[in-house]
């Protein structure tokens, strides 16, 4: 399908994880939401294994509600990106929209992100202002951004922003992708051609926590880190490179020393187990740069994401 057809069904999706004191807002701003849009729609709830209410307030959202809710119940609780993917999977929309459940990002954003992603956009990124986390968040987020644009040369933007719109066809690519650990925005990014960012609303957490822990918040930090580059192995070769450099140095000046003023200068023999250490340790380092090196390529290959994806083909019947 081109992407430049009209819509025929808009997907959203929200991961919902211990969220029983937002759903039923949730639920009723979403509907209404959707209601006016120009498009047919579908809800899809995914219980990333909830151990509050959320079960089986999503339960009767799917069977007392709207028809055009579903949901889908993870065993256990998988992380707000694979939940996400869990939704991807059973989506049937040409536009698949993400939202958190939490109502810091407003539904009523929706139809400017489909109006956008309408014009012909394959993501429709977000940006919050005015947003509304504690420092260490922000302070967080900023430095991975330059770290990330530092090592490709990439401006990701606000990619914590988690209301964001996705045509078919990356969703298609992501579906394909067999890694783990993922960071679906990022992700997405790289299947994309047509990329644009809209200013949104965000609001403070009404009900209950963010879920994400500090230890989660840092496991997610290596996850979008790793998901863009392997710039940090590389830095270990580097590293390992300078410090070889200085301690081989080192330890020849050590030994000249040695030669020149004699074994008094040397502490009687100690400083030339100084330059062997030294030596070493470089060594040692190299060592560990060389098989970051390899571990590089080895995570290249087994993350065994599509080289290419292609969008369409065009050809004229040759017969
Ligand atoms: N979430 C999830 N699984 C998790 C953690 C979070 O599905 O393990 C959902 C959560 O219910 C919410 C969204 O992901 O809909 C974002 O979580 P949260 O608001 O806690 O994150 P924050 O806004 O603090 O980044
Ligand atoms: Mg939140």
């Amino acid at each position: 399908m081109s992407i430049n057809s009209p819509l025929t069904l808009v997907s959203i999706v929200i991961p919902v994880f211990n969220e029983e004191q937002c759903l039923p807002e949730l639920i009723s701003r979403t509907l209404t939401v959707c209601q006016n849009l120009a498009y047919p729609f579908e809800i899809i709830m995914v219980d990333d294994g909830s151990r509050d209410g959320s079960g089986p307030i999503l339960s009767d959202a799917v069977h007392k509600i709207d028809k055009a809710i579903s949901a889908v119940f993870l065993n256990r609780n998988y992380g707000q990106h694979s939940a996400l993917m869990a939704g991807f999977s059973q989506a049937k929309g040409d536009l698949i929209i993400t939202l958190d459940a939490d109502l810091q990002n407003p539904p009523e954003e929706i139809p400017r992100l489909v109006n956008k992603a309408a014009e012909g956009y394959d993501v429709v990124g977000t940006i919050r202002i005015n947003r509304q986390d504690n420092v260490f968040r922000k302070i967080a987020s900023r430095a991975i951004n330059q770290l990330i644009r530092r090592s490709t040369g990439q401006e990701i933007g606000d990619y914590g922003c988690m209301l964001r719109a996705y045509r078919r066809h990356v969703i298609d690519a992501m579906l394909t992708c067999h890694e783990r650990s993922t960071f679906i925005p990022l992700l997405a990014n790289t299947f994309a051609h047509k990329v644009i960012d809209i200013p949104v609303n965000h609001a403070e957490r009404e009900f209950g926590q963010s879920k994400y822990t500090t230890m989660r918040l840092i496991n997610l930090m290596y996850d979008l880190v790793t998901c863009m580059t392997t710039t940090p192995l590389r830095l270990l070769s580097i590293f390992g490179s300078v410090i070889a450099l200085i301690g081989f140095l080192f330890s020849i000046f050590l030994i000249t020393m040695r030669i020149i003023m004699g074994p008094q200068w040397s502490a009687e023999g100690v400083f030339i187990l100084f330059a062997l250490l030294f030596i070493f340790i470089g060594a040692q380092f190299i060592g560990m740069g060389l098989l970051g090196e390899y571990i590089g390529r080895i995570y290249h290959d087994v993350r065994a994401r599509p080289r290419y994806f292609i969008q369409r083909i065009e050809t004229t019947d040759k017969n």
